[in-house]
């Protein structure tokens, strides 16, 4: 997939230089040998010179020590051992025992005797007893051990070279990977795809998102005629930038873009700047469009550039990282410095487009800014056939009917919607994939996997389905709400119970939608309070949600008369709210009282939803503790159909 050419810089050869790291290694390992072995032969180098033949203690008294040849003996105390030197003129005789050849040096002989031995009398005796001219010195030596000292010696230098050894090695490959030892650090970490092909994404396996295909196959037409577009006195953008939620094929769309451009194409993540060194980062902008401009016409596509690009922050000193800073000064410079037809346009990809730094985006740098958004009914039901081609579909299978079920899905949802309905169907051992295994991998996505071997008492199943029928019956009364899909109590990774709506696809939220959002929210828990007098910790997650909406209402949305049209969304990133609140303790005491009314005001909401419905609401209850899944079309049944808003049924009827 990943093929290349023998580029330069592909990953071939980084490869190649990453296999030479472990002999590199291993020669360390011989050089520490190779000392130990010199040491070992220069400490028998210098212990003597010819090898002394051994007697025994006996026949040393009786012939050796009395025949007048010995020059001394030393006699080594702590070895319980003689050595025996010979006189220079008595060498001759000996010559036999020593091959023929005459010893030289000494010692010539030694012996060993037993602890007990009184060496130093018994030998002073013997010497008193010759004859003046057969008589030798006697000396009396302790040898200290070769050992000691030479381990001494050696271990010390050996420790310090398998310590250097040692952190070196992490530190080698810390360099990226990229092989070549700590100084090709500096070095970008860009992959190289240099023919078309060699990826094998095209833009038929990107479905929707037909605005963002265009712009982007124009930056590839820049490259292939500029001609065309300078003739006129234009001038090709320099970079464009994928700003979309996660998931929904910004990736994709650039690998696409390698895949049908006929010119080398760069690709690497911000992370890959990001190194432990000081400078790395900067030294790889520079190389990357180093090498970028040798392969010009080209493009560079960095994903996640936040990892980078995230705004510099003013209050230097506590948040702020140099390293990173550095390596966004260094990529804004590189982007001013190639003159705009040099034929290298960059693009980049992010999800945080909010947090980037505003000199990237600024016209001249990234010209361009491509949106995209999670897809619509239409691109979804695009992206369900792009997923489906290889999956088997009962015959008569309906893809509307999926790309309806799935809003809010990214196109990263969708695949795995595809890929789980398949394997959920191989799982049942069906030859074909069902309407029904796509039905439950959505609520598998959506909601986690059914723990159907949760043990929950009948008390707190009767309080779980009072609780969730407490919100769809909410949802369901109140206009502005968004519709309920299905509702159900089947235990699901960490809930409980769930209950599935079809949130409208729209772009404004007003606070009427939002008011009775909140009041189907808090509808479970003013359920559980009606019916049973007492509540549970079963709303933790609802009172979260519905904490966290009411304070951007307030403080976010100015949606609150008392505080007015402020807002204090940050939408830079930069600031640290936690330590700066930008607003005083009585504005702050304000909001907490303003939060609090709107809280209250949704619970009484739902509250007089419930207790005017109260007998549909019972009955709701009842039929999800009888049948465990509940869908709209019970919810018609009970209450009729919806005065407001978008009708599920409706929507779901349409298709069939
Ligand atoms: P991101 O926007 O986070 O970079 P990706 O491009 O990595 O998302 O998308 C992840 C996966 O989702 C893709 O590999 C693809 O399978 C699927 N996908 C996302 N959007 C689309 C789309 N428009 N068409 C087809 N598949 C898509
Ligand atoms: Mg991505
Ligand atoms: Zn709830």
């Amino acid at each position: 997939m990943e093929r290349n050419n023998r580029g330069q810089q592909g990953p071939q050869n980084d490869n190649s230089r990453r296999m030479r790291q472990p002999r590199r290694g291993f020669n360390w390992f011989s050089l520490v040998y190779l000392i130990l072995l010199l040491g070992l032969a220069y400490m028998w180098s210098s212990t003597g010179t010819a090898d002394p033949l051994k007697r025994e203690w006996i026949d040393v008294k009786e012939n050796l020590l009395i025949s007048g040849d010995v020059e001394k003996l030393v006699y080594v105390r702590n070895e319980h051992k003689g050595e025996i030197f010979l006189k220079q003129s008595a060498l001759e005789k000996y010559k036999n025992l020593y091959g023929g050849r005459e010893p030289k040096g000494g010692p010539h002989f030694y012996f060993l005797v037993s602890e007990k031995f009184d060496a130093e009398n018994q030998l002073d005796a013997l010497v008193e007893s010759l004859p003046e001219a057969n008589r030798f010195k006697v000396v009396v030596e302790e040898h200290k051990s070769y050992w000691g000292p030479i381990i001494e010696w050696l271990l010390f230098p050996l420790m310090l070279l398998l310590m250097f050894f040692f952190f070196m090695r992490p530190m080698r490959n810390m360099g990226g990977g990229s092989g070549g030892g700590i100084f090709s650090v500096g070095k970008s970490q860009a992959k190289l795809y240099e023919k078309a092909g060699s990826v094998k994404v095209t833009f038929k396996d990107v479905a929707g998102m037909e605005e963002a295909k265009v712009e982007v196959k124009e930056i590839v037409d820049f490259l292939k005629n500029p001609k065309k577009y300078t003739a006129l006195g234009g001038k090709i953008p320099k970079g464009a930038l994928l700003v979309g939620p996660p998931g929904t094929g910004k990736t994709l769309l650039a690998k696409a873009v390698a895949g049908e451009a006929d010119v080398p194409f760069f690709s690497m993540s911000g992370s890959d700047f990001v190194e432990m060194f000081v400078g790395v980062g900067a030294s790889r902008v520079r190389d990357l469009f180093r090498q970028a401009k040798e392969k010009a016409p080209c493009i560079v596509f960095i994903d996640e550039i936040d990892a980078v690009g995230r705004a510099r922050s003013k209050n230097a000193g506590f948040t702020s990282n140099d390293e990173r800073e550095n390596t966004l000064n260094q990529l804004l410079t590189e982007m001013d410095g190639f003159g705009s037809n040099s034929g290298v346009i960059i693009l980049a990809a992010t999800n945080r487009a909010d947090i980037l730094d505003k000199a990237l985006m600024r016209a001249g740098r990234f010209d361009r800014q491509i949106h995209v958004d999670l897809p619509e009914l239409k691109e979804r039901l695009d992206i369900f056939k792009v997923h489906l081609r290889n999956i088997k579909l009962e015959p008569g299978f309906q893809i509307d009917f999926l790309a309806k079920q799935t809003p809010g899905f990214s196109g990263a949802d969708i695949a795995n919607v595809c890929n789980e309905a398949a394997l959920i169907a191989a799982r049942k051992n069906k030859d074909v994939v069902e309407k029904q295994d796509f039905l439950d991998a959505i609520d598998r996505i959506v909601g986690g996997l059914e723990r159907k071997s949760k043990i929950i008492t009948p008390d707190e199943k009767n309080t779980i389905a009072h609780h969730e029928a407490g919100h769809a019956t909410v949802s369901w009364l109140l206009p502005n709400a968004n519709p309920l899909l299905k509702v159900t109590i089947i235990p699901r990774g960490q809930s409980l119970g769930a209950a599935w709506y079809l949130p409208e696809e729209r772009q404004l939220t007003t606070t009427e939608q939002m008011m009775d959002e909140m009041a189907a929210t808090i509808g479970g828990r003013v359920a559980e309070e009606i019916v049973n007098g007492r509540i549970s910790t079963g709303a933790l997650s609802d009172l979260e949600k519905l904490t966290k909406q009411a304070y951007a209402m307030v403080t976010y949305f100015g949606m609150s008369d008392k505080i007015g049209n402020l807002s204090y969304y940050d939408s830079t990133g930069s600031r640290d709210m936690a330590f700066s609140k930008p607003y005083s303790e009585k504005t702050a005491e304000l909001i907490d009282e303003e939060v609090k009314r709107l809280i209250d005001q949704a619970h009484a909401t739902a509250l007089q939803v419930l207790t005017e419905n109260r007998e549909g609401f019972e009955k709701l209850a009842s039929l999800l503790l009888e049948r465990e899944v509940v869908f709209s079309e019970d919810l018609e049944a009970i209450f009729g159909p919806r005065k407001g808003g978008v009708d599920p049924n409706k929507l779901l009827r349409d298709e069939a």
